[in-house]
């Protein structure tokens, strides 16, 4: 909790939400009425793997990780509609824009959610069973509607992990940014400074990128050691783009 006007955080409005038509319903009690909260940017993502992961970093190899991954992919609610595949992801600016949202998104597990805070976002959620091929029940996913930011150094790496500075608009920026000098591209898992056919142009001369981000390009195109992985910087470039 930093106190500040620029203070922000990212929620998700999850699958399962979209799914039970709820995502009014959350945007509601997150308005700018109940929080006191702005928009600083939304946009609507088909979660790629890649972003995915990144996202659920720190829970990489626990038992939930796989099925968190089909979760938030869409995979889970919408196997067969990639139409349908989507999450509505979402800049909140404000002060203690962080603790405010996590307030009212309440406690992880819906179940914990509906006896210790019934009302709240998750109260609404559900656990689904997840079962063996012999129809044992060996795990449980929590489908609990929505992410949000659980301190603002997440805040800070999700924001810049989903969106790209001029998602948002340039006053509601609220890490620093530069302007880049060099060209980067991405295939196949690698980043190159030269054009190959089927790269990704994810950064070119001019474009205005997160600094930390423009930090890592330059680490890892000149083999020097990198603060964060490649995925972490280009994921937010792929965003909607089918290959
Ligand atoms: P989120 O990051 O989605 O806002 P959170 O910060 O309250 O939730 P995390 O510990 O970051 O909780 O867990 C991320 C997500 O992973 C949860 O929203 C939930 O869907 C899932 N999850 C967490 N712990 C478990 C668990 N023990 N079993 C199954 N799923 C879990
Ligand atoms: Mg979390």
């Amino acid at each position: 909790m930093s106190g500040k006007e620029l203070d922000q955080t990212l929620v998700l409005i999850k699958p399962d939400a979209l799914k039970n038509s709820l995502t009014g319903y959350v945007l509601s009690l997150l308005s700018e009425f109940h929080t006191g909260l702005r928009f600083a940017g939304t946009k609507i993502v088909h979660v790629s793997k890649m972003l995915a992961e990144e996202h659920y970093a720190e829970h990489r190899g626990k038992h939930f990780f796989p099925p968190l991954i089909e979760y938030i992919t869409g995979l889970s609610h919408y196997p067969d509609e990639p139409i349908k595949q989507r999450v509505v992801a979402i800049v909140y600016q404000g002060i203690d824009a962080v603790p405010k949202i996590r307030a009212i998104a309440g406690p992880t597990n819906p179940l914990v959610a509906r006896e210790q805070k019934p009302g709240c976002i998750r109260s609404l959620g559900t656990l689904f069973p997840i079962k063996d091929k012999d129809g044992q029940i060996i795990d449980q996913r929590m489908d609990n509607l929505i992410h949000a930011s659980a301190t603002d150094l997440e805040a800070e790496r999700e924001i810049k992990l989903w969106f790209m500075p001029n998602d948002i608009p340039p006053y509601m920026q609220g890490y620093a940014t530069k302007k880049s000098e060099r060209h980067f591209y991405f295939k196949d898992g690698k980043l190159s400074e030269d054009h190959v056919p089927g790269s990704f142009c994810i950064v070119a001369p001019g474009d205005i990128v997160w600094e930390s981000d423009l930090a890592i390009l330059h680490a890892i195109a000149d083999g020097t050691p990198s603060k964060g992985t490649l995925e972490s910087v280009v994921a937010k470039y792929l965003v909607n783009q089918i290959r």
